[in-house]
């Protein structure tokens, strides 16, 4: 039985790119052939020494990996339950996991002699790791960006023009992240032979959502290691942050078949979930269609995606992972839900119990893993996916707390 699990997770998606009814490929027939030739060069070098070995390197000598598994010792006490153990990805070069799709995407483009990388970005976040890599890759970078979001995230932008990108005010729409996609998908489709189209999470059409999680995967593959290590033995939960599904993938994966193992994925909650901003997609959607991919979607009667918030703008989208939608259906992912003022606690309870001030984002998975630590014995261990830093939301959070 085990057996037959194992490999029903370790073969997903299907060749169409199908988590059982989520993903796919939902776009104009230009942009399919586009989308099947990135799948072949993917498939093609992803399993060459060369391809292999360069990313293990940058991994190591550049990212700083493995990341460190740390036991925070005094927020487990605070809670008074569980041991949490913490996934340090906020020690990564650039301050999140989201360097580890980025390398591996700006290598690709680099394989597949592609002279630019196109990409959208919502806090700024993906838009610096990816001009990171391009870089150090040699390859062009051209961020898409809304203006409101511009405005908000002024310091990532200067990042971004210091590292050698350009970066494209986004100015229709809701001038933040669902409308930079679209403005960034027309300028790819103007050239897709010498560009590459990097998203930043496991979403949008086949192959993204896989291989975005391929590359995130050595997240849980280290935690394993480095779990059975110290405690000799697997954890008893694992929790991560959900906006579109990528550290949380990259976190889940290598446990997936540990049916002993429970997995959670904290969404945000915002202001509520009782009222309208929030982006608890999974918790409150239903499925359907955005940007190219069927996956649980916030959308109203016609099947248009709601405004979102969340006081972590990455973890604001209507959509998430087809193979999150796919694992929920499952029953073997718990989908939960942080609001704002929770994550608001959770950073200062971190910040002041470890010295650590994690991101707003991964700061909803700590208010789930400190909930759940509190309902657990203390021979209990969780590891929690600290997916980035927060030096990034460090004014914003001492304005709103008075500090
Ligand atoms: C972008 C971001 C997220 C949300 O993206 P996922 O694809 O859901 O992981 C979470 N944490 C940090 C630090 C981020 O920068």
């Amino acid at each position: 039985m085990g057996h037959n699990k194992a490999f029903e997770f370790a073969a997903m998606p299907n060749a169409e790119g199908y988590f059982g009814e989520y993903g796919g490929s939902l776009v104009p027939e230009q942009l399919l052939k586009v989308m099947q030739d990135i799948d072949k060069a993917y498939q093609e070098i992803r399993v060459t020494p060369e391809f292999q070995n360069e990313l293990r390197d940058l991994h190591r000598y550049y990212v700083g990996r493995p990341s460190p598994l740390y036991y925070a010792r005094r927020l487990s006490e605070h809670c008074g339950g569980a041991k949490i153990y913490l996934k340090r990805e906020d020690l990564n070069h650039t301050g999140a996991h989201k360097i580890n799709h980025s390398l591996g995407e700006a290598l690709l483009a680099k394989h597949m002699g592609k002279t630019r990388v196109i990409a959208e970005t919502g806090a700024g976040q993906h838009g610096v790791a990816m001009a990171t890599a391009c870089a150090l890759v040699g390859i062009d970078c051209e961020i898409h960006m809304g203006e409101i979001d511009i405005a908000k995230e002024a310091p990532n932008v200067v990042k971004m023009k210091i590292l050698g990108a350009k970066v494209v005010p986004v100015t229709r729409g809701t001038k933040t992240l669902k409308d930079a996609v679209d403005s960034a998908f027309e300028e790819y489709l103007k050239d897709t032979d010498s560009t590459l189209y990097a998203i930043g999470s496991v979403v949008g059409p086949h192959p993204f959502p896989m291989m975005v999680r391929d590359f995130q995967q050595v997240i849980g593959e280290e935690a394993r290691d480095q779990i059975q290590e110290m405690e000799g033995r697997l954890p008893d939960a694992l929790v991560a942050c959900v906006g579109g599904g990528s550290n949380a993938m990259g976190l889940f994966t290598a446990f997936l078949n540990d049916t002993d193992v429970e997995i959670y994925g904290v969404e945000p909650a915002g202001k509520g979930l009782d009222t309208p901003d929030h982006a608890a997609t999974l918790t409150l959607g239903k499925p359907g269609a955005v940007h190219g991919f069927k996956c649980y979607v916030l959308q109203d009667e016609d099947g248009e995606p709601l405004p979102v918030h969340s006081i972590a703008s990455g973890l604001d989208y209507p959509g998430v992972g087809p193979q999150h939608s796919y694992l929920k259906d499952l029953g073997r992912v718990n989908y939960i839900s942080a609001t704002d003022d929770e994550c608001l606690d959770a950073f200062m309870t971190l910040s002041r119990r470890e010295g650590i001030i994690p991101a707003l984002e991964s700061s909803h998975a700590l208010a789930g893993a400190m909930r759940l630590a509190r309902e657990l014995d203390k021979d209990k261990i969780i590891v929690v996916n600290l997916s980035g830093r927060g030096d990034k939301d460090a004014d914003y959070v001492a304005n709103k707390l008075g500090l």
